[in-house]
């Protein structure tokens, strides 16, 4: 928004129209999209409501908050941490840089874990979350599952984002700081019917080829994991068959290209395996069946 005269009278499609050559130009790929989300958010709309208001002049508050908003946004910060929030699974999630934001993704996991905890026949199956982030998915399985969630974190910092979701949003999950199943009290339960999982999973080798509005923003300990990318899985596969109930499952995200070395991580035990694709039908969560007579 520079060069314009002195008076210049800027509307919402002034400045649409001068931001999205201006993000494209600095390497943000949606610029459009982004631009207008920033707007209606800098001005308190629903994106499409913009449209409404197209031709409004805008005063010097609302311009400076649209100008700090865009420049973040061509620094390459991510939408949802400038506006600090995220939907996912339907539910608006307040997201930090202390927290990975919710992937879309994700949402095929907490599908396929809600629609294993309806097959259960008992009240309150126990569940546990290793590295709940933003509590999104933990939250999400105390709504909708009538589940007892726990949920793990090594960061106290990411727990605090996850609390606080849950209390938006009315969910009940006991929070726990620390290392996977270490993180478990005395007196929690020692099996579960229900573990899941979206670890780091990205190797450190890969740290070239990704985007800087996740590698220069997103927490690092939620994306990499060593120099395999396996090293959460190894660790999660650890305690994995005599952490889960007879019969009962795991749920664990993965990127597509890792399946076959993330299925011989647990290989040492007599799963049952099945694979949900995404909507790219790429796999995307592998799901680890203990059977009900082990
Ligand atoms: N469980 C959270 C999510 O899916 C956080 C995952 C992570 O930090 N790797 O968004």
């Amino acid at each position: 928004m520079s060069g314009q005269g002195k008076n210049e009278v800027w509307t919402p499609l002034k400045i649409l129209q001068w931001a999205t050559p201006f993000l494209t130009q600095k390497g943000i790929e949606s610029a459009r999209f982004d631009a207008e989300c920033l707007i209606a958010a800098a001005l308190k709309l629903d994106r499409l409501k913009v449209y409404l208001q197209f031709d409004r002049p805008l005063d010097p508050a609302e311009l400076a908050v649209i100008r700090d908003f865009l420049s973040r946004r061509s620094k390459h910060e991510p939408v949802a941490y400038i506006l600090g929030t995220r939907e996912f699974y339907g539910k608006p999630f307040k997201v930090t840089p202390d927290v990975l934001i919710p992937r879309p993704e994700t949402e095929h996991l907490v599908e396929g874990a809600l629609g294993f905890l309806k097959t259960l026949q008992v009240q309150e199956p126990k569940v546990l979350d290793l590295g709940v982030g933003s509590g999104c998915i933990s939250i999400c399985l105390a709504l909708e599952g009538k589940a007892e969630v726990f949920g793990v974190d090594l960061s106290k910092a990411a727990l605090k984002v996850a609390e606080e979701n849950a209390q938006n949003l009315g969910a009940a999950v006991q929070w726990r700081e620390g290392s996977w199943f270490s993180a478990l009290k005395e007196g929690d339960p020692a099996q579960f019917h229900l573990i899941v999982s979206n670890p780091p999973y990205i190797a450190e080798a890969e740290r070239g080829e990704m985007a800087p509005d996740i590698l220069d923003f997103e927490p690092q300990m939620a994306l990499f994991s060593g120099i395999s990318g396996l090293e959460a899985y190894e660790m999660i596969a650890k305690d994995l068959w005599q952490r889960l109930l007879p019969g009962g499952r795991a749920y664990l995200e993965l990127h597509g290209t890792r399946l076959e070395a993330i299925q011989k991580v647990f290989g040492g035990q007599a799963w049952g395996l099945e694979v949900l694709p995404d909507l790219q039908q790429l796999p995307r969560v592998l799901i680890l069946k203990k059977s009900s007579n082990s």
